[in-house]
């Protein structure tokens, strides 16, 4: 007999039901979690383009449950660049990538549908972001049945049926209706233009064009000899917006988590080619000037100005970048609401990000958009500290997922390397040395090798997951707030054209940097050469990004380094009048915060962490002939922290660096025994 006050036995229906109400809460607070961006996040650069083939826009390859696996490996948490691309093509492609069916071959190998990868990431506590090529309008040669029911052949052409193009064009004018759903299935009362005209091509409406009114291309993603063709596209044609609008809709309904607007700059893109004339652009910018009736193209013929050459020297060429940045501001953020509001109204949340190409500073007023930054770095290198100092500063508290280039940098030669079984520790400086400086670079899983190069960059796959379990294990050592007793002021006012003038204008096939100096740019080297700690503190323009630092925000530091801040908004000199300690033109190094013992090349940055102070060190003392960063026997060092932590915690990814920590005030002295590549002392009070 079962006494009425003994615990119920459990039974099978007791135990499935409570494991039901564990999983559900299980999945609600992942749920949560989820839509929720990190301190940190892990990304990885997930094109998953295809090893020895040219990377193709805008169509990813299909994707496979042994991809999710290897990413479970890299601990990853977000995927950029990674889902969904076709809507550039048009918007049944993009339907297809989403839920198109997959027959029973493929599923052999685990392909799935765009929406089925996304589902199997959320499952595992990945984030999927889909990505909107906001300036690519495709055309491609294609082969088809001849009912032209049945697509035989796309960009890559066989010789195996009749000829044809499928692109935007042909979606416009429902040129393939038993391949292709009509245009009015996504937008019922058909799509009309800023002048009331019914739309009847959207390349020929919405392309970016130059003085001349030529149509504009997208070069960098063009695989030369291949008959396809990208255009540029420009945001701020209404036409344009409503098409984008539709490719969030479809990638929201496909469960992402987040929306990615890629080309976050359109149509400031189109400067390099000397665009943009068209239409929109040229009321706006009329606009923009209160001249009812002006064109600033047939204006610039007249004088005979081209916008191809002579930029700086163009009569209103820098007003009418101030005009671009606040349409690219308004417009960005249009589309980022609509993200928002659409999710909302499906009861979703969704995150919002761009690709702010490089962290310019053009980027500043979208910033409060977006809940994670991700940026493609112009020029990728070996040694970046000053770089990562100020993308760290850009956003604040908010995650950052830095991608690499193939562009201007050293990506090829370090695929070369890494192919020949070199180059491991070159691969590891570059993902610790972010990670120490406080953002995150992603992992690439067959990235971006630009137009011309026919690879994707894979790195080797055990060196990965060593990196990543690092990174992953030791999470209560990264913060974003620091200890750095200076801060250096960037100045929008003050250096926005300087840096514009150094890199705006190079073709992005090549990323050729002009020498122009800016000395927001040698202050931040010079702190970086003396290995010191840093912060980089934004002055907004006062008028797209509004002030909101205060004097609280700055009083932290000791000293403020505005170099070549000339052009400050009355609110930003206020902020410098009643700044309580040190202000000066250039950093005076007579007493520093780190003073170090020997003439080891590194970087420092002390994370402020919730345990105490993490001291970041990532040595760049690579020997080319050893291929390798070897291990210094012995290093000191001293840094001044505002108050005194008594115990050294040693943290490596080997295991093998040891701290003795000894303090006399506010002065920390640190002898660290051996030091490898990358390691972090944790201090503690
Ligand atoms: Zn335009």
């Amino acid at each position: 007999m079962i006494c009425a006050t003994s615990p119920q036995p459990i039974t099978p229906t007791r135990m499935r039901r409570e494991s039901w109400f564990a999983i559900a809460r299980k999945v609600i607070v992942y749920a949560i979690s989820c839509k929720t961006p990190r301190r940190m996040e892990r990304g990885v650069y997930f094109d998953a383009w295809f090893p020895r083939q040219h990377c193709y826009h805008p169509s990813l390859p299909p994707r496979r449950l042994r991809m999710v696996d290897e990413l479970l490996d890299y601990r990853a948490t977000a995927l950029v660049w990674s889902a969904l691309g076709g809507g550039s093509l048009s918007l049944p492609y993009l339907e297809q990538e989403a839920f198109g069916a997959i027959d029973p071959r493929m599923r052999f190998y685990g392909f799935v549908n765009d929406a089925e990868f996304v589902a199997e990431c959320q499952r595992k506590g990945i984030k999927v972001f889909g990505i909107v090529f906001e300036v690519q309008g495709w055309e491609f040669g294609a082969e088809l049945s001849e009912d032209e029911d049945r697509v035989l052949a796309l960009n890559e052409l066989r010789g195996a049926g009749a000829p044809a193009r499928l692109g935007l064009t042909e979606f416009t004018q429902n040129r393939y209706p038993r391949l292709w759903k009509p245009l009015e299935h996504y937008f019922p009362g058909g799509l009309v233009n800023s002048d009331g005209e019914p739309v009847t091509d959207l390349i020929e409406e919405c392309v970016s064009r130059d003085i001349h009114g030529d149509a504009l291309h997208a070069r960098w993603v063009e695989v030369p000899d291949n008959p396809h063709e990208c255009f540029l596209m420009d945001r701020n044609n209404p036409v344009w917006r409503e098409y984008l609008k539709a490719i969030i809709r479809i990638q929201i309904d496909a469960g992402v988590d987040g929306i990615q607007l890629d080309e976050a700059e359109t149509p400031l893109t189109a400067l390099q080619y000397g665009g943009c004339f068209c239409r929109d652009c040229m009321k706006g910018f009329a606009a923009h000037l209160g001249r009812d009736g002006f064109h600033y193209g047939e204006w610039l013929l007249e004088q005979g100005y081209d916008f191809k050459s002579d930029l700086e020297d163009t009569p209103l060429f820098w007003e009418y970048t101030r005009y671009q940045r606040g349409q690219i501001t308004r417009y960005f953020g249009e589309l980022a609401d609509y993200a928002r509001e659409y999710a909302a109204s499906q009861g979703r949340e969704v995150l919002v990000s761009g690709n702010f190409f490089n962290v310019y500073d053009q980027y500043l007023p979208l910033e409060p958009k977006v809940d994670v930054v991700i940026t493609e770095m112009r020029n990728t290198t070996y040694r970046q500290p000053d770089w990562y100092r100020y993308v760290a500063g850009f956003a604040g508290p908010k995650p950052v997922i830095v991608v690499e280039n193939p562009y201007g940098g050293v990506i090829p030669e370090l695929i070369e390397q890494l192919g020949r079984g070199r180059g491991n520790d070159r691969f590891r400086m570059s993902l610790y040395e972010a990670a120490a400086l406080g953002v995150n670079m992603s992992v690439p899983y067959g990235s971006w090798m630009g137009s011309v190069i026919e690879d994707a960059f894979y790195a080797p796959h055990e060196l990965c997951v060593e990196i990543q379990s690092f990174l992953a294990d030791n999470e209560r050592v990264f913060a974003r707030a620091t200890y750095s007793e200076v801060g250096v002021v960037y100045s929008v006012r003050s250096h926005s054209e300087l840096m514009a003038k150094r890199d705006a204008f190079a073709d992005n096939r090549t990323n050729v940097s002009a020498e122009v100096r800016v000395p927001f740019v040698d202050a931040c080297r010079a702190l970086s050469d003396a290995r010191q700690p840093y912060d980089v503190v934004f002055f907004p323009d006062g008028e797209l990004r509004p002030d909101t630092l205060t004097v609280d925000d700055l009083a932290r530091y000791r000293t403020l380094v505005v170099a070549g801040c000339d052009d400050l908004t009355e609110h930003q000199r206020a902020l410098l009048r009643d700044f309580p300690g040190e202000i000066v033109e250039m950093p005076d190094l007579a007493d520093p915060q780190v003073r170090v013992g020997s003439d080891a090349d590194f970087a420092i940055c002390v994370h402020r962490v919730p345990d105490g102070a993490a001291v970041h060190l990532i040595r760049y003392d690579y020997d080319e002939a050893a291929d390798a960063v070897a291990p210094l026997e012995r290093l000191e060092l001293s840094i001044r922290l505002p108050q005194a932590f008594s115990t050294a915690e040693a943290i490596s990814p080997g295991g093998d660096l040891r701290a003795a920590l000894t303090v006399t005030g506010q002065v920390h002295r640190l002898v660290l025994e051996p030091v490898p590549l990358y390691g972090v002392v944790l201090l503690r009070p």
